[in-house]
């Protein structure tokens, strides 16, 4: 947007440590300072930007104050949940103030009459799981990263995960945000109540916003009735479009909704249960090129093994190899571990490896056109390209291995190139350059590029009706 922007000044600090005491803020410590410079993808391209002060508010009534301060003197805000955000849309390129939720982090109600829980938005999003699980309730909203991000993080980034074929993502499971806006006025957005036709909603929009609208300071999430019996099977494919088939029998043939249907390529998974040390079946197989890991659930132990049997089946018929059902929760607890921590597996090959932050996603159909795609792409760059799928939302996660002529500080760049493309094919076969991962910096420009003016032109009206001033979180989405 081009404005100037005000620096913090001591006179500044001095005005924040009255507003959250002087504990509550860290300022001129370079290595603490920097560590609310970073976020996953820092940890990735090594992108780091130091705020000039960080401060950690335990109240809205504190955030607000704050953001008063800042905006009276133009000076940027970043919100800041965990830290784990892949685009970098927590790292504050223009310094300023990161603001920090991680002492708003009280659970401060689970309404069971309402189905609802009320929480402050540097709660984990685990820790929520796990209360409201006490009173036979389910939040079915679940990053992979359940167990570190924030539920203030999930609603700024829309956060997705494995389970979203099921129950949908973070935006399907928020009732209700106290937010406070650029200017420090505190807006209750939503509320107890599972629908409205009442105007424009400010709620959806704040929601994926990435901390550029407002900062979220309160959430109302939604509660489903939990319990029930869980089953997760693995089933070897001997080639990726069978994949598809099959996942698409399942569903429509079989009316069997999954809570979860994950993809991994041969090398992903086998490399991942090595580095482990993990032994899961199928992994000696020459035939099999892919896998699905499937979780199924039933309400009662009777209608859960019907469904394993049906879907079972017809994995069969279409194509499968075979199918192995965990027996045990170790059985389980293996599986998932392979799944949800494939990252540093690929690096038992010896070579640079880079984990692409950046997600795309497709329309399903589309999905093994985008599977031959990436081959093509691997080929023509001459890099091995990994896939990690959240198959069934057609939302591809990659990592690419270094080939040996590229330079070791050549390689990020190089990487970035392939991974533009990969979003550029995503774009023409009807999909977006993100799933879950968000905007941030990573895509801020090949996002512009696939948005109509007249799209931009409506951000920027949004924007500035929320932050006249575009201090929060300049430099992001737009
Ligand atoms: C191992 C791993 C697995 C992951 N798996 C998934 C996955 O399955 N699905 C998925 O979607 N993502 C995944 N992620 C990415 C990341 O965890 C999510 O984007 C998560 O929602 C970020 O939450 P956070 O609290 O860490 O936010 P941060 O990284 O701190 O911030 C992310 C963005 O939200 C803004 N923000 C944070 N809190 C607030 C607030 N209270 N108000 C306003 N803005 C705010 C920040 O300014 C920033 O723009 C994964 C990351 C890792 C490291």
């Amino acid at each position: 947007m081009g404005q100037l922007y005000g620096t913090v000044t001591p006179e500044i600090v001095e005005k924040l440590k009255s507003i959250v005491g002087e504990k509550n803020i860290i300022f001129e410590d370079k290595a603490k300072l920097q560590e609310y410079g970073m976020d996953t993808l820092s940890l990735i391209t090594g992108i780091v930007a130091e705020p000039e002060v960080a401060v950690k508010p335990e109240s809205t009534a504190q955030v607000s104050a704050i953001m008063k301060l800042a905006s009276s003197h133009k000076i940027p805000v970043t919100a800041r949940g965990a830290g784990t955000g892949l685009a970098g849309s927590a790292i504050p390129t223009s310094r300023g103030i990161v603001l920090s939720l991680e002492k708003m982090n009280k659970i401060l109600e689970v309404d069971t009459v309402d189905r609802v829980a009320v929480v402050e938005a540097g709660v984990i999003t685990k820790d929520l799981c796990r209360k409201v699980e006490e009173y036979g309730l389910m939040y079915a909203g679940y990053p992979m990263s359940t167990e570190s991000s924030f539920i203030g993080g999930n609603v700024a980034t829309n956060a997705g995960g494995a389970k979203v074929i099921k129950y949908g993502n973070t935006r399907k499971h928020i009732l209700g945000l106290e937010v406070v806006l650029a200017n420090g006025e505190i807006l209750q957005l939503g509320g107890r109540y599972r629908k409205s036709t009442w105007g424009y909603d400010l709620m959806e929009t704040i929601i994926g916003s990435e901390g550029t609208l407002a900062i979220v300071t309160r959430v109302i999430v939604n509660l489903i009735p939990g319990g029930g019996k869980i089953l997760d099977l693995i089933v070897p494919f001997p080639d990726t479009e069978t994949v598809v088939q099959a996942v698409s029998k399942m569903i429509v043939e079989g009316n069997i909704f999954p809570v979860a249907v994950e993809f991994m390529d041969k090398l992903c998974l086998t490399m991942s249960a090595k580095h482990h040390e993990i032994t899961l079946p199928f992994t000696d197989r020459e035939d099999v090129e892919a896998y699905l890991i499937i979780q199924l659930h039933g309400n009662t132990q009777e209608e859960l093994e019907a469904i394993y049997e049906k879907a079972g089946e017809l994995c069969l018929e279409n194509g499968a190899l075979d199918v192995f059902a965990a027996e045990s929760r170790r059985d389980s607890e293996n599986i998932w571990k392979v799944r949800e921590e494939y990252g540093p597996g690929l690096r038992l090959l010896g070579k640079q490896v880079y984990n692409n932050p950046g997600d795309v996603i497709v329309p399903f159909a589309k999905v093994p056109e985008m599977m031959r795609e990436l081959r093509k792409l691997g080929e023509k760059y001459n890099t091995t390209i990994a896939v990690v799928a959240h198959i069934a939302d057609g939302n591809f996660h990659t990592l690419y291995v270094k080939p040996d002529e590229v330079p070791p500080e050549q390689w990020i760049d190089y990487a970035k190139k392939v991974y533009e493309e990969m979003t550029e094919i995503a774009l023409r076969l009807g999909g977006v350059g993100s799933g879950e991962h968000g905007i941030g910096l990573l895509k801020k420009d090949i996002f512009l590029k696939s948005k109509s003016p007249i799209e931009i032109e409506i951000m920027h009206g949004i924007k500035k009706a929320f932050d006249p001033d575009g201090i929060l979180n300049p430099g992001k989405i737009i």
